[in-house]
């Protein structure tokens, strides 16, 4: 089966939004083995949109289309899907009185400019959307089924996962039920991780399902295991060894599963033993107290933290040795283990963790961008973690957090 992706927007074009559905949209249906040969865009265009659907519909069989069908006049999917069809747009009775109901909820009379979400190419059916938005569309063109979706990820994200998919599945003759499970690891690299696996990687790939994917962003590599079956509990059934061997294969990297957050877990855990953490930022600038923050509950384990980025405040605020900072510097290991046994002081915390180092642009003290120390202070003493980042200033940033998480949870 032969997919193909029709972004629609000019701001795809302009480069004012980044084209996230269609990257999304790929990775769904790569996971159930339908090959996405083609992925365009087109922008707010009744001509260009038509163009491009019927030359998608003579390639593929199955075209989605992201986008355009919101009720304003630079939404053209609805016409674009018609012309290509060669039909006309009818105004269908249901979706109208839909319509009148969601605006009767919201008090307010339907705006006329609306009433072209209840228009329907002939032929087609209306895809359900959640309570409160418009409907997608399908429709066969020639051989090819076509399925159009709001440009709205989530509403795109929620009506392919319920409806289109299952459809082609169906289409495709699989079985129809489709479950994730995802392992999400942190301090050790992807390609790490994809070695670590690559045995099971292997195996998988003859048998063809379950499929497994490694995703890196924001310094994690979240594997992701994806199974399809009959129904749920036969879909968990097939997951079930493949996460066992990857748990095995990875060991304490995994930090969690699913939607599990590393501060999350890092917070839970604190919460478990009745223990607390304080923190020293220098290259985190307060991004580590942030996400330590993030969740609920966070006070019943987070003490409270210091910035302390310009050097003398390390000695000022926190009492780093003016020795260590004359000597190794502020950013060396012996800092880090000064600052966060000083933070673990100064806040009366259990555990005191502490982050300094090169975020760059520019080396200092003679080190280079993308150095990190981390210093964990606790009741037994005191540990530090060196390393070095790849990546520009954000993305450093971002690593030095998630590495200092990690050495608070190991
Ligand atoms: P609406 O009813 O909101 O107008 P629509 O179906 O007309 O929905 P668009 O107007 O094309 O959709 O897009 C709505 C919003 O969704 C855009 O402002 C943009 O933020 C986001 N969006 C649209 N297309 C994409 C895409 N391909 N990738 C990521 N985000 C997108
Ligand atoms: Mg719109």
């Amino acid at each position: 089966m032969l997919a193909e992706i029709v972004a629609v927007g000019d701001e795809l074009l302009y480069g004012d939004i980044i084209n996230g559905n269609a990257a999304w949209l790929g990775r769904q249906l790569a996971d159930v083995g339908i090959r996405v040969a083609t992925s365009v865009v087109v922008g707010d265009d009744v001509e260009m949109i038509e163009r491009a659907l019927r030359a998608a519909a003579g390639r593929a069989d199955v075209v989605i289309v992201s986008g355009g069908l919101g009720p304003t006049q630079d939404d053209l999917t609805r016409e674009g899907i018609a012309a290509a069809a060669g039909v006309a747009l009818r105004r269908d009775e249901f979706l109208e009185s839909l319509l009148r109901r969601r605006f009767t909820e919201l008090r307010r009379d339907v705006p006329a400019m609306n009433y072209r979400q209840a228009d329907l190419p002939e032929g087609a059916e209306p895809l359900p959307n959640g309570p409160g938005t418009a409907p997608g569309i399908r429709i066969e063109i020639g051989r090819a089924a076509l399925y159009a979706l709001p440009g709205v990820p989530h509403e795109l994200y929620a009506m392919f996962t319920a409806s289109v998919l299952p459809d082609l599945l169906r289409r495709a003759g699989q079985p129809s039920v489709v479950v994730h499970r995802v392992l999400r690891t942190a301090g050790i690299w992807e390609s790490s991780v994809a070695e670590a696996l690559s045995g099971e990687v292997d195996r998988l790939r003859d048998v063809g399902n379950p499929t497994i994917a490694f995703l890196a962003s924001e310094g994690q590599t979240r594997v992701r295991v994806t199974a399809r079956a009959g129904d749920r509990a036969e879909a968990l059934r097939l997951i079930a060894p493949v996460e066992t061997a990857a748990r095995a294969a990875l060991g304490p990297a995994v930090y969690g599963v699913d939607d599990e957050t590393l501060a999350g877990v890092v917070g839970a855990w604190l919460a478990t033993l009745g223990a607390t953490v304080a923190v020293a930022e220098s290259l985190t600038g307060g991004r580590l107290a942030a996400a330590l923050t993030e969740t609920p509950g966070a006070s019943t384990y987070f003490r409270g933290g210091a910035v302390v980025y310009a050097t003398d405040t390390k000695a000022s605020v926190l009492g780093v040795d003016a020795e260590i900072l004359a000597t190794d510097g502020a950013v060396s290991a012996r800092a880090a283990a000064a600052l966060a046994a000083g933070a673990r002081d100064l806040f009366g915390a259990t555990w005191g963790l502490a982050t300094t180092g090169v975020a760059g642009p520019d080396e200092q003290e003679g080190k280079p961008v993308g150095t990190l120390h981390l210093g964990l202070a606790g009741p037994d003493g005191t540990t530090t973690r060196s390393l070095r980042l790849p990546g520009d200033r954000p993305r450093i940033q971002t690593f030095a957090v998630v590495q200092a998480l990690d050495v608070l949870r190991r």
